[in-house]
């Protein structure tokens, strides 16, 4: 990280959007956060899935489950979707040695604050809410590119979403790949 950020002085804990009139891009702003709220949700709001996860352990118990993760779909069994157990995870003989286990349930909800997005939710309406700040931000490409999987509100895992920044960067006027080493000019 710090050899990809050499020589770009790094701010941390500054919300872009909070400050926006502080900063004055020579080329290109490229903004990794929520495209609605960039817009200041001027269409409405992007809906998304948050998770709540509750950590429990329990001292004196070997384990509670067979396996590392059990998904529990059907209401019945409560409002959670999933249960890992942490232990089976680790690899022997370490995982056996632990006294006692952790145990994490997962409950989805629906969040309203940004910093507890996780999964976009992209039934049809959101599909079409995002089309509109997708068309937003391509009026307003010269200026800004609004990426990552907030964004273009979908879910990348890491290797697509690092795929996906090298695509777009290598896009750009000016690229200059060399800075990742991946090609030479
Ligand atoms: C709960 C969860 C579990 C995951 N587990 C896995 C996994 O096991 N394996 C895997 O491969 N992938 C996993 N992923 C996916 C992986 O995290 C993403 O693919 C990757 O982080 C996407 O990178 P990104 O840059 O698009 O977005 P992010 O990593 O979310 O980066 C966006 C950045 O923009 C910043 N930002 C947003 N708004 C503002 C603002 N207003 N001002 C300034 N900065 C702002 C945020 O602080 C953040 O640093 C998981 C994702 C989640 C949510």
């Amino acid at each position: 990280m710090r050899r990809m950020l050499g020589g770009l002085p790094v701010l941390l804990n500054v919300d872009y959007l909070e400050h926006k009139s502080d900063f004055h891009a020579t080329e290109k702003v490229i903004f990794t956060g929520p495209i609605d709220e960039f817009y200041g949700f001027k269409h409405g709001k992007l809906a998304y899935r948050g998770q709540i996860r509750d950590h429990e352990y329990r001292p004196g118990v070997d384990s509670v489950y067979p396996k590392g993760q059990i998904n529990t779909p059907s209401r019945e069994l409560g409002d959670h979707v999933r249960v890992l157990e942490w232990k089976h995870m680790m690899e022997e003989p370490f995982g056996s040695s632990i006294s006692g286990t952790v145990l994490t349930t997962e409950t989805p909800f629906s969040p309203e604050d940004p910093s507890d997005y996780e999964y976009p939710f992209p039934d049809q309406s959101n599909q079409d809410l995002y089309a509109e700040y997708r068309a937003l931000a391509e009026d307003d490409a010269d200026n800004v590119l609004i990426c990552g999987r907030l964004g273009e509100y979908r879910y990348y895992d890491m290797d697509q979403a690092i795929g996906r920044a090298m695509k777009l960067t290598s896009e750009l006027d000016g690229w200059q790949s060399t800075r990742l080493g991946y090609t030479s000019d």
